[in-house]
């Protein structure tokens, strides 16, 4: 009998193909995420699930899914997925790590500039018809090249911002939880042993360590009040390792000088969130990875992993390679 897979959304056409070689296929096609009660009736029969970041994969959906054996996660983040649970059933978890990176931290410089060099603002006061001449005091924003860069984090993305920001010669700092000497050494990079040496010196802080309950709110008051008042904070990590509502005191009170984000601790962000009346924040919707390429590319990886764990086999990028294979 041919495999079952379920799909929470539309994803490349050749993805799809892939896995249809190999299992009755099911995708929920609507541009919103299915709700909760359709997926737990979807998964009822499936060996594998297509899961994106705004589906939670957890005990409950795992009960309601008795014979899954894969889940693969179209990101390279999967706090969305109770991943202990999933292994405590055998079932493999696969993720869609590296071929997002780059684009992932293009999309943080791109913040990083728009936010220093107050672009969005300009644009839409241009659009309001606020431009009247070349005036010497208007819309002055912060130099990104020579300025100091902490990267909070640095793992792959960390690391492509990083090498990004020294062709602005930037000097970069970071902070992260495995000291990398190596690319000290070659890439230029100076360590800080602790966030707030990180925080204190730096001119930009761009967030990259994954969302955990180490990392949960880990810029919240305390570390505003450490940063800078010219300093602009990046994060294209996950929403809730910023404590949101302190973002937006130290953004209102010049605690800081603006922000880029790209990700929310509620996503898509309400429309009454007071952030969104601030001009010295620039948010974008969560599209890290969203070019072309990469997303075809994280579409193509993620059907490998589930194909993988449908035959019993290892997902080539599996986050719990300690589940036994059959
Ligand atoms: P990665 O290669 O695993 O890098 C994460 C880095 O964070 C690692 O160096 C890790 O340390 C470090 N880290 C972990 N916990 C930490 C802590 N408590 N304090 C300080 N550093 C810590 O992951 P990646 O591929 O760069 O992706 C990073 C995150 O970006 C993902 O988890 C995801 O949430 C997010 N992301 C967002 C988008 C988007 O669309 N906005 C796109 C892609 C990814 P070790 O070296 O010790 O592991």
């Amino acid at each position: 009998m041919k495999h079952r897979v379920y799909m929470t959304r539309l994803i490349a056409g050749p993805a799809i193909s892939l896995i249809e070689q190999v299992a009755d296929v099911r995708i929920w096609e609507g541009e919103l995420p299915p709700s909760r009660e359709v997926l737990l009736t979807e998964v009822r029969e499936v060996d594998g699930l297509l899961s994106l970041l705004t589906d939670k994969v957890d005990a409950g959906l795992m009960d309601a899914a008795p014979r899954l054996k894969v889940i693969s996660n179209l990101a390279v983040g999967y706090d969305n997925v109770d991943v202990a649970e999933a292994t405590r059933r055998g079932i493999v978890v696969g993720n869609t790590p590296g071929v997002l990176t780059e684009t992932t931290a293009d999309l943080a410089f791109a913040l990083l500039l728009s936010a220093a060099r107050r672009t969005v603002e300009g644009d839409r006061w241009t659009r309001e018809g606020k431009w009247k001449t070349w005036g010497p005091m208007t819309l002055l924003g912060y130099d990104v090249h020579h300025a100091t860069l902490g990267i909070v984090g640095l793992g792959r993305i960390g690391l492509e911002v990083a090498r990004r920001a020294k062709g602005f010669d930037m000097r970069v700092l970071y902070y992260s939880r495995t000291r990398r000497p190596a690319e000290e050494q070659h890439t230029g990079l100076e360590w800080r042993g602790d966030l707030p040496s990180l925080l204190a010196e730096s001119d930009f802080v761009s967030l990259h360590a994954p969302y955990s309950a180490q990392t949960h709110h880990m810029m919240g008051g305390a570390e505003f009040e450490l940063m800078k008042a010219s300093a602009i904070l990046i994060n294209t990590s996950r929403g809730s390792l910023v404590d949101q509502k302190a973002l937006y005191e130290a953004l209102r009170e010049g605690k800081i000088a603006g922000a880029g984000i790209d990700v929310t601790e509620v996503e898509p962000i309400p429309l009454d969130d007071p952030l969104l009346n601030l001009n010295n924040v620039v948010i974008t919707p969560h599209i890290g990875s969203a070019s072309h390429s990469t997303r075809t590319k994280m579409a193509m990886m993620a059907a490998e992993n589930l194909i993988a764990g449908l035959q019993g086999r290892l997902p080539p990028n599996c986050i719990n390679p300690q589940v036994p294979k059959e």
